[in-house]
Formats: C-alpha cells, structure tokens, sequence
C-alpha cells in the first residue's frame, strides 16, 4: 500500500498538495504536524499535514517529503477546522490562512534570512556539530538565507537545523526591529514624612523663616497639592514658586523635601503581588448574572454598556471564573486600543496568567505565546491579543471576549484572509464549545440586530460607574457662530470658552479632529487647480511640519509650491484642515499651555502611542489634538472637556455606515471626558446641528440610531438585512481593467440580476498606478451563501482562463463593511 499526505503550503494555490511518505512516516504524522516539502523546480516550504491517506494524485506523481518537523502537531484539529471555515467563508486559499495564522519562525522557506540572536549568549557547547557550523557562519556574516546555509551544511535539507537553532535561541529570524520603549521617570516632591505632625512642621516653618526662599518652595508645595490633590512635579513646584532648582535640591539635600519618581514602563510584569479584583457595584452585579444566566441557553452575548460603566470588571469576574475552572480565556482588542492601561489592568488582577499577543511584539515573543498556549501553560491562560489571535492553538478555550465589538479594525481589508476576527471569534467558540461575550458602548448594528433576533444574547448596562453622569453634550451651529463673526480659525467662542474654564480648573482636554496632516487640500484661488499625485486619483495633502505635500496612499511627496502649477498665480490657499492645523491654532490660542498630537504621523513605531498616552496621564500634555485613535476605550482620569472640531466630514463619507460610524466615534471620544467624579463637557462644532445623527448622539440615544439606520437598511438593501460581497478588479491599464470588470459584472448579472451592483470606479480610482473597479454582489438571507459563493468561483474561474483577463488582479471581499 502507498502512503500520501495533504499539505497546506503558504502560498495563494487553491488546492492543497500531495506528496508521499513511507508507512512508518504515515503511522508517525498527525494532521498539524510541520513537514519541509520541495516545490516547483527548487523550493523548500514548510508545510503543515492537513490529512493521511492512500490515495495518489491523479494528475502528477506525488514528491516525497524532505523531512518531519515536529515531534506533536503545532496546530491543533479545532485550528485547522476554523482555517477551513475561514478558507472557505471569506473564500481564500488555506495557504492564505496558515500565511495569516503562523508566527513567521514557524515558515521557514527558501526567503526566510536568519540571524544570530544578539540578546543571548549561549552555550556553544549545547549545539550539534551542524548546528555549530551554522552559529558560527553567522559570526562572519550578520545574515544567511535558507540556500546558504544549505552551502554550509553541502545538503539540502537544513531545516531542522534552523528550527533547533531557533528552539535553543541561538538564532532568529530577521524582522523589522521595534524600538523597545522605556518611558520618561518624571520627578516629583513630596514633604519628608519626619514632618507630617502638626508639631514638626511648625518648627520646620519657623526655621525656614530666616530663609524666605525655601520657606515659599514648602508654601507653593503645600497650595498646589491642595489645589491639585495630584502628585507635585518638581518642574511645577520650580515654576510655581519661582524657586531655582537649586533652591529645590538644597531642601532635598537636608531632607524637607523628598523626590520620587513615577515609572509608568507597565508593559512588562514586574512581578508584584496581584491585587483582588474590585467589588462589583449592584449593575455590575446584575449584568454578570444575567450574563451567566443568557450563557445557559446562548453561546453568544452581546453586552452593551455605556462608555465607564465598568465593563472591564465585569469581564474579570467572568474571567476568574472561568479560568478557575482550569480553562482558557482569549480577551480580543483592536490592535490599537491594546494598551499598556489596559494589560497593566489585567496583569495587576491574574499576574503571570495573562499573555500578550500584538503584531507590533517580535516574531520570537509571538512564538513564545503560541507555544504557551499550545502547551497549555499556566502562562498564557489568558490572552490578551488582537485579531490574529484567534489563530492561537487553543486546547481548552472556555470564553472568548470581543471588546469594542463594533471595531472596524477587527476586519483584515488586506491581504487574505479578509477575516472579521468578531465573527471569526463565535466560529472558533462553537468548535471550542466555549462562550462568547461581545462589549460596546456603541454595538455594531449586525451585532445589536443578532441581539434583537435573539441570535444572540443582551445584557445592558445603563449607569456609569459612581453614578458619574453622562457627558452633557451641546452643539454648536458653526454656520451661525461664523455669520456672526464668532469663529477664531476654527475654535467658535464657546470652545474657547469652556476651554479656558476647563485649564483653568487645570483639568485636560481632548480635540478630535477626523483627518490628520495640516490641510489636506491645497487650491489654486485663480484656476481652482490642486496639486495630484502622480500615481493614485487623489489630491496631496499639505504637511506643514515638513513643509511638502504628501499622498496618504502610496507615500509620494514633494515640496510644498510656491506657485501653481496650471496658472503660476501665487495665491494658493488651504483648504479643510486637520489634526497639525488644529495643534497650530492651539498653541496660539492657549501660548502657556501643552498641546500634543496624537494621529497616524506622531505613532509610529512599536510604542508612538504609548508614549502620547502616558504623557497624557503624567499630565504633561494639557490638551491633545487627535483622530479616531483617541476613541479606543482609553480610561483618562483628568479629561473634563472633549470637542468634536467638525462632525460633518464624519457624516458625509461615502459609504453606507457613515452615519452609524459617526454615531459610534462621537460617543466613544465623548465617553473620555469626565469619567471621574465630576461631569464631563463635550462641544460639538458642525454647520447642520439639526442632523438626526448629531441630535441622537446629544441626548446619548442609541435606540434611534438603531431603528432609523436599520430602516435605511432594510429600503437600500444593506447590511445587517442582505449580505454582501464585494469584487475589486485591479490594473495598470484603465482599458483593460474597465472591459474586465464589465465582463465580471455581466456574468454576475446572469446569474444574480439585479443584485449586482457596478461595476464603478471609486472614489480613489488609481492607487500606486493600479486603476480600480468594484462590483457589489448582494445577497438577500433568503439565498444561499455558499450557493452564491460556489457561482462567484465558478464565474472567477471562467475569467481567469480568458487569456486577456489573466494579469488583471481580481480581489474577493466577503462582509467587506
Ligand atoms: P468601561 O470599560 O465600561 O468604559 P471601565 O471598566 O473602564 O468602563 O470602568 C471605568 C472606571 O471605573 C475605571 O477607572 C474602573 O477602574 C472604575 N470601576 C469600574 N467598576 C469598578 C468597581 N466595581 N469598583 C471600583 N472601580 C470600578
Ligand atoms: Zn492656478
Ligand atoms: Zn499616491
């Protein structure tokens, strides 16, 4: 009898491949396991066993394989079920998938490069004498591919020399190197607590009179921290009492004052004792009961709190329980709302248990999750990760959370799989046979539409925590306030207004400004023209740090002009604005205070956002300038006052969920302000303060969101009501890509009539030099799913035998809302 194997290989082939191994082999191998295969003419890939069988190829002769390596499957029979599931839902290839799923240590192939692993010094002692070889290569050379080290070695199979390199961290696999981030000690003073009695500090009065500078430093200490009952920083005190800093040093020296620092590096468990979870309040209580009580007889939950009604805690309660119960918890987040607020928050309550797994983290801090979790490693009984996480080798998942539910970001948009890691998530559970709890304050419409259907089940949570009260919203007409001459470049009176109250009162305020860069259009005032850039259909965007204007899609730039460049007229003008105009503005407006910027510009790198974020809760940003990254669940204790610079852009969007997103943005960056004791204040500046949207945001109206959008749905055939899927045909050539994508759409049509939608060019027709065309296909819940998507393939197929269509790139998105 002949021995074969199926082999998922991370590339985008549609089928899967099939190579032969001896019996021994075949009695040996467990779907899951890791083979190096050979591929075309003189490729290596790593593959992973998919099935065991005797049944050979029919149209080719099956290779062998080169070689097991793994000693027990690294991915195991619920994974490798969900990789087809989302094979075959979002209609990608399993070599797609394994691509997405894999840290990349776990692929070796011809392309990886390795180097030696410079934060270890190991014991050459423990290696092989291949392996030695290879260790020492890259004493000489920084880097070597697979094909040299096979040079090295004189064989071909080197894989598991590499693989046991990397296992005894003698080497890596090359990748981009993230800045590893220790954020700024900040200094603070406090009084020496020798003199905290009444009696003691009068003596210290009395003989600091003769010195009248260092008594006023003890005064200001003492009115400050009465006025600000917040930590006293030495640069406030020096700047408050008009003392030098070695006046400040010298009463430290004699021990009146005392320094201290404040660390805020929380990415990192150091180890302390954990700390009880809060009690929860009578809500609370009742929502994780009725949580509970719904987990009977529903495997999904939607949880819908308002922004600071503990949500957080009542996860960990339902966390504690479960994990008591020895299983595994997966805590899904937007990648960016992954914070170090919000980790320190979990670790401080289950310690060492909580694992973290975050695309920004290295390849090898990635591989040490995934081995945790395969291994079933009190380590990483929860995780805490963003949406390839769900990818994790799970073998007792017992809850999954979706926090933030209603996160775009939870979608990939590119490249395949284009999963939704929320919908993905309550797949994985029902293989894993475990729950699912979906949080926000703003439900998504599908999730609150499952909700209603009892699809899933609902549980609220009305009160704000402390009973603080919700944000008291107001609009403001800026078509009035200008007409009335009340505008100062952007900021109407009342912003200006509650600001200067809110910095006054020193509390921080928060500026949200849908777009980033200066001013994105720039416009010639005689001719109209607006510089374009030469590779995508869209205007450049004025920076003004950098002086140049900037593509946000494929990166051109150039220098800001000096004068048109149709007519040569020098009177260009700015048009729109956003996030570095507003900081401009600002700084003028409020010259005494810190103003930071928080958007795509100011957070690159692994830490960009953490470092704004921390220095927004060291208070040393007053007032910070942002996009939508600043609606992500943060927690701010010290933000009184949000303002929405301008929220008709947000509404005007093309697209069918502007309105919901709106909705969703401003309540999640109104849920920053005042999440405290006092209440907070958000100012909402638009030109149509009449907008159903902006009334139901004022008066916190989720309801009426919720019916009159589903409304819109139901008449335009739109999501949650239809299903769809969109088809985007890409290239170089409009001719080429406009016959194509009619063809496409015209086959559809025969088949879906006039569910068929385009084909249309969008409103960025060209990117990076590939013109683009969509077709929307939408699918009534009637219709069959994968009928419908069986015909799409079908269709696809056809076209790509059509030997004119073949280099046009064809993209199928399903749910690609
Ligand atoms: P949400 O996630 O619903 O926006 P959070 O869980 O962040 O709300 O809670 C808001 C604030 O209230 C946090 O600072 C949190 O520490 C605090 N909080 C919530 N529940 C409790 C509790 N039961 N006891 C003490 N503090 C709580
Ligand atoms: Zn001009
Ligand atoms: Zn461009």
């Amino acid at each position: 009898m002949a021995y074969f194997i199926d082999v998922i290989i991370p590339v985008p082939l549609q089928k899967l491949f099939t190579y032969s191994v001896t019996a021994s082999e075949s009695e040996f191998l467990k779907p899951g396991m890791r083979v190096a295969v050979p591929f075309g003419k003189s490729k290596i890939y790593t593959g992973i066993v998919f099935k065991i069988h005797n049944n050979a190829p029919t149209t080719y002769e099956a290779k062998e394989i080169q070689q097991i390596l793994d000693e027990e499957p690294m991915v195991n029979q619920n994974q490798l079920l969900l990789w087809e599931w989302i094979a075959s839902y979002y209609m990608c290839t399993l070599g797609d998938v394994m691509r997405a799923a894999l840290p990349n240590p776990f692929i070796l192939e011809n392309e990886t490069v390795v180097v030696r692993n410079m934060t270890k010094t190991i014991d050459e002692s423990i290696l092989k004498d291949d392996e030695f070889l290879v260790y020492e290569a890259l004493h000489h050379q920084s880097s070597l591919k697979i094909h040299d080290i096979s040079n090295i070695l004189d064989k071909k199979n080197v894989l598991p020399v590499i693989k046991r390199l990397i296992e005894k961290e003698a080497i890596s696999v090359e990748e981009e190197v993230y800045e590893k981030y220790k954020p700024k000690l900040v200094r603070y003073v406090k009084l020496h607590s020798n003199f905290s009695s009444e009696k003691s500090l009068q003596n210290l009065l009395e003989d600091l009179s003769r010195a009248p500078k260092q008594s006023d430093v003890v005064l200001s200490l003492f009115s400050i921290s009465a006025k600000t009952k917040k930590p006293v920083k030495v640069a406030k005190l020096a700047e408050e009492s008009g003392a030098s800093s070695a006046i400040i040093k010298s009463l430290i020296d004699k021990g009146v004052l005392e320094e201290y620092y404040i660390q805020t590096d929380r990415v990192q468990y150091s180890g302390e004792e954990t700390e009880d979870s809060k009690k929860l309040n009578t809500y609370q209580k009742t929502a994780l009961a009725e949580i509970k009580s719904s987990f009977q007889d529903q495997n999904v939950t939607l949880l819908h709190g308002v922004t600071s009604s503990g949500k957080t805690e009542v996860y960990v309660k339902l966390i504690e329980e479960v994990i008591a119960q020895g299983k595994q918890v997966l805590y899904l987040l937007p990648e960016i709302a992954l914070t170090a607020q919000l980790i320190t928050r979990l670790q401080n309550y289950f310690g060492e248990k909580v694992a973290v797994f975050h695309s920004k983290y290295s390849s090898n801090e990635r591989v040490e999750v995934w081995n945790n979790v395969l291994n079933n490693s009190p380590k990483a009984q929860i995780v805490l990760g963003a949406r390839s996480s769900i990818f994790l080798p799970f073998n007792d998942l017992g809850l999954i959370i979706v926090d933030e539910e209603h996160e775009q970001s939870f979608k990939q948009f590119d490249p395949a799989p284009r999963y939704h890691a929320r919908d993905t998530a309550v797949v994985l559970a029902n293989l894993c046979l475990a729950k699912v709890l979906l949080g926000s304050a703003t439900p998504s419409l599908e999730s609150y539409f499952n909700a209603k259907q009892k699809k899933y089940g609902f549980v609220e949570l009305k009160h704000r925590y402390n009973d603080v009260l919700m944000p008291d919203i107001e609009l403001v007409d800026i078509k009035d306030k200008l007409k009335r001459k009340r505008m100062k470049g952007h900021f109407s009176d009342r912003l200006i207004e509650e600001m200067t109250d809110a910095l006054k009162e020193e509390h921080q305020i928060i500026l949200f400004q849908n777009r980033r860069g200066f001013s994105p259009i720039v416009e010639c005032n005689t001719c109209g023209h607006s510089p374009q850039c030469p590779n995508c259909d869209v205007s450049l965007t004025y920076h003004q740090y950098r002086n140049q204007l900037r593509c946000h899609y494929c990166g051109y730039n150039m220098a800001m002009l000096q004068d048109c460049m149709a007519c040569g007229s020098q009177d260009l003008d700015a048009k729109g604005f956003g996030t570095e105009q507003i900081e401009e503005e600002v700084k003028i407006l409020f010259p005494n205070h810190n103003v930071g910027r928080m958007d795509l510009d100011t957070t690159r790198g692994k830490y960009g956002y953490e470092k704004i974020i921390t220095a927004l809760e060291q208070q040393e940003i007053d007032i910070l300038v942002g996009t939508q990254m600043l609606t992500k669940g943060l927690d701010f204790r010290n933000v009184k006052l949000v303002g929405i610079m301008n929220a008709d852009n947000m509404l005007n969007f093309p697209d069918f969920r502007a309105h919901e997103r709106s909705f969703q943005l401003m309540l999640q960056v109104a849920g920053r302000a005042g999440r405290t004791e006092e209440r907070g204040k958000v100012l909402i500046q638009t030109y149509n303060p009449h907008h159903n949207i902006l009334q139901q945001v004022s008066t916190n109206n989720y309801i009426d969101m919720f019916n009159e959008q589903m409304n819109d749905r139901y008449n335009f055939k739109y999501p949650p009501v239809y299903k769809q899927i969109k088809i985007i045909l890409k290239h170089k050539d409009y001719n080429k890509t406009e016959t194509a994508a009619i063809w496409f759409a015209k086959s559809l049509r025969q088949v879906f009539g006039d569910f068929v939608l385009g084909p249309e060019s969008p409103p960025i027709a060209r990117i990076r030099n590939q013109f683009h065309k969509n077709i929307l296909v939408k699918i009534p819940k009637q219709q069959s799913l994968s009928k419908t998507k069986e015909a799409i393939i079908k269709i696809n197929n056809s076209f790509q035998s059509i030997k004119d269509f073949r280099s046009v790139r064809v993209i199928l998105n399903v749910d690609n809302f």
